[in-house]
């Protein structure tokens, strides 16, 4: 049978501020288990498509005024973003938003706050963070602000798991890193998803490394997707190459 689709995002239209119009018809769908990448260059509306479905939109006046968003078959475009996080969806924002004068681990607690079960279910999910990141286990006293952009992401990304989810949307992981950090970012997703079956959509203008991990793709440009695929036929993709690879 067919992977099911966790969510589907059938042509969307997003407007700013009552006026920009920047998604013009955003069809999408993440499969359950799996890692998508939306790609495409600064300003095609990725980071736009990723708050339309987690719902922080609202907070940057921003709105869905066509189109349908849908999670496990639910509506969630009108939902509160505290409710589309209990219903297992969250976002990693870009640039990594970590508390800067909290901790470390003071800021994957942070994560937990929705939770309702003991100290002890915590305790192991930090664990388990430290197991996917050991380099924040060593910086767990440090003061978030004072780390490594690195180490921030990292952070950022194991608050995130903290929340128990079932879908992870990541803004721009490989924002500000070097190459071989973003390597290592991008094999860290890839271990979570296999290892705890956490469902990915990422955006990403390193098309490189996104077609590199990613099983599936959508390509953005001014708000409308032009192209879609598996990863693996994107990467032999003569214009994806030409546009995206940057290696005609
Ligand atoms: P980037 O890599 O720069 O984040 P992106 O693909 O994520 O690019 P968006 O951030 O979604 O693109 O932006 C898409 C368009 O929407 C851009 O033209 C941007 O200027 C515009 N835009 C984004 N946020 C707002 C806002 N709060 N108000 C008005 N216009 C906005």
């Amino acid at each position: 049978g067919q992977t099911e689709n966790v969510l589907e995002v059938n042509n969307i239209e997003v407007i700013y501020n009552h006026v920009i119009l920047v998604l013009k018809g955003v069809s999408l769908n993440v499969p359950q288990g799996g890692i998508t990448a939306l790609l495409g260059g600064n300003g095609a509306g990725k980071t736009t498509t990723l708050k339309a479905i987690s719902g922080l939109l609202a907070s940057e006046r921003g709105e869905v005024t066509k189109g349908s968003i849908k999670y496990r078959g639910t509506v969630i475009q009108h939902q509160d973003p505290a409710d589309i996080v209990k219903s297992g969806v969250v976002q990693v924002m870009e640039g990594r938003h970590c508390f800067e004068h909290l901790t470390v681990e003071e800021n994957l607690l942070t994560g937990a706050y929705t939770r309702r079960e003991g100290k002890a279910a915590i305790q192991r999910d930090l664990e388990m963070v430290y197991d996917y990141f050991p380099r924040l286990k060593e910086r767990r006293k440090s003061q978030a602000g004072y780390t490594s952009g690195g180490e921030q992401q990292m952070t950022a990304i194991g608050r995130a798991l903290m929340s128990k989810p079932e879908t992870i949307l990541l803004d721009e992981p490989s924002m500000g890193l070097a190459p071989q950090l973003v390597e290592q970012i991008f094999e860290i997703v890839k271990s979570v998803n296999e290892n705890e079956g956490v469902t990915f959509l990422l955006a990403e203008q390193n098309t490189n490394v996104a077609l590199r991990f990613a099983h599936y793709g959508y390509i953005l440009e001014s708000g409308r997707v032009v192209m879609d695929g598996p990863a693996a036929d994107l990467r032999e993709n003569p214009d994806v190459k030409e546009f995206y690879l940057g290696m005609s």
